[in-house]
C-alpha cells in the first residue's frame, strides 16, 4: 500500500490549470504532470500518420507506436514523442483545433489513463487535466476544479501565443476555447465534470500567487 500524496487539478480549457499546478509541485517538491500535453502528443502523431478517428483499428495500431516521454526541467513540461521532443509543436493551432476529437476516443483515453496512473502510483504528483478527480485518481488527496471567464481565458491565452505566432487573432483563440470546452464536457467518455468533492476556483480576478496560496490553505484544511 503506498500513501503517496496526489493532487489532482481539472477545469476549463486556458483556465490556469498549468501556472498553478508547476507553482505547487515547486513549492511542495512534487512531480508535475500536464496530462493534456499526452493527447497533444497523440494528435500530434495521428495529424502527421493521416490516422482516420473513425477506424478503430487505425486508432488502436497508432496507439501501440505512441511512446511518450516526460522530462521535466525547472518544473517546465518537456515531453517527447518517440524520442522526438514536440513541447512547441504540440501548443501550436493544428494540434489545439483537433485535440478534443482525439481525447474524445475510448482507446486514446483507455491508454493515457493508465499511463497516468502508474506515475501517480508511487509519487507525490499534481497533474492537471480535466478527468483526473473523477477518472484518472477519485482518491486524490485534494482535487481543485478551476474556472474563469470565458474572454479573459482567452486573452490570457493570446498573449502567450501571440509571442510565438504573431498571426493568430484574439478571435481564433476564442473560437478554440469554446469549442475544446464544448466538446471536453459534451463527450460520451469521461466529459469534463467537476468531482462532487472538488473545490472550486474561480480565478478571475486573481493572481498567481492568490491562487496558489488557496491551493495551499485547502491543503492544510484536509
Ligand atoms: O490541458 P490542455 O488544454 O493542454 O489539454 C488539451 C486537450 O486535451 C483538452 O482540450 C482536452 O480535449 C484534452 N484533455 C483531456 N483530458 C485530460 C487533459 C486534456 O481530455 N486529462
Amino acid at each position: 500500500m503506498t500513501n503517496n500524496i496526489v493532487i489532482a487539478i481539472d477545469g476549463y480549457s486556458s483556465c490556469g490549470k498549468s501556472t498553478l499546478a508547476k507553482a505547487l509541485a515547486r513549492k511542495l517538491h512534487f512531480i508535475y504532470v500536464d496530462s493534456g500535453a499526452m493527447y497533444r502528443a497523440v494528435t500530434l502523431y495521428f495529424l502527421r500518420n493521416n490516422i482516420d478517428l473513425h477506424d478503430p483499428s487505425q486508432v488502436a495500431g497508432a496507439l501501440k507506436n505512441i511512446h511518450l516521454n516526460f522530462h521535466s526541467r525547472d518544473y517546465q513540461t518537456h515531453i517527447t514523442l518517440n524520442d522526438e521532443e514536440v513541447s512547441d509543436e504540440i501548443r501550436q493551432m493544428p494540434v489545439s483545433d483537433n485535440v478534443s476529437a482525439v481525447a474524445a476516443l475510448r482507446e486514446v483515453r483507455h491508454e493515457m489513463v493508465k499511463q497516468q496512473q502508474r506515475m501517480g502510483r508511487s509519487k507525490n504528483i499534481v497533474m492537471d487535466g480535466r478527468d483526473i478527480g473523477t477518472t484518472v485518481f477519485p482518491d486524490a488527496t485534494l482535487k481543485i476544479f478551476m474556472t474563469a471567464d470565458p474572454k479573459v481565458r482567452a486573452e490570457r491565452r493570446y498573449k502567450e501565443l501571440h509571442e510565438k505566432n504573431p498571426d493568430i487573432t484574439l478571435e481564433e483563440v476564442f473560437e478554440n476555447i469554446a469549442h475544446r470546452d464544448y466538446q471536453d464536457t459534451t463527450r460520451e467518455e469521461s466529459p469534463l465534470r467537476r468531482a462532487p468533492d472538488a473545490i472550486i476556483l474561480d480565478n478571475t480576478n486573481l493572481n498567481p500567487d492568490e491562487q496558489l496560496q488557496f491551493a495551499l490553505n485547502c491543503l492544510n484544511r484536509d
